[in-house]
């Protein structure tokens, strides 16, 4: 059996997880947050950095701003896919406007913009505010 790398979103230490405890609510070894938390997390740089750079699952950033109404409007949405998509991916938020640095490093241009990275690398995005169910299949597909 396998074991997949996962940051920890909330100290950022690196977890080795075997598969079959993927679905079994692992934790931070360190320090005892849910790695498959099964909702967005809030990030801060440094730790999607880190998770983009040494995930074993394909993680999704949603970068947004509380000013922005489409993204406030996705919000409920992207939790309902965090969910669905359980021990498959894990979602998390970065804000552009406490980070604004980080959405110009991204080169994001307008937000909401949801980016899948996967084994390092930006595998795609999309711009602006999608359903739960347009998320699910937009990363499936
Ligand atoms: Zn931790």
């Amino acid at each position: 059996m396998g074991a997949k790398t996962l940051t920890c979103l909330s100290c950022a230490q690196l977890n080795r997880v075997p598969e079959e405890k993927l679905s079994k609510g692992p934790k931070c070894g360190s320090c005892g947050a849910a790695l498959m938390p099964g909702k967005p997390v809030d990030v801060d740089p440094a730790t999607l950095q880190k998770a983009v750079q040494n995930d074993d699952l394909p993680l999704v950033a949603d970068f947004w701003a509380p000013w922005c109404g489409p993204c406030r409007a996705m919000a409920p949405e992207f939790s309902k896919a965090a969910k669905a998509l359980g021990g498959k991916a894990r979602l998390v938020k970065l804000n552009t406007q406490d980070h604004q640095s980080t959405g110009a490093r991204y080169r994001i241009r307008g937000i909401p913009t949801l980016v899948a990275f996967e084994r390092g690398k930006e595998k795609k995005r999309q711009a602006g505010a999608l359903s739960q169910g347009q998320i699910v299949s937009w990363l499936r597909g």
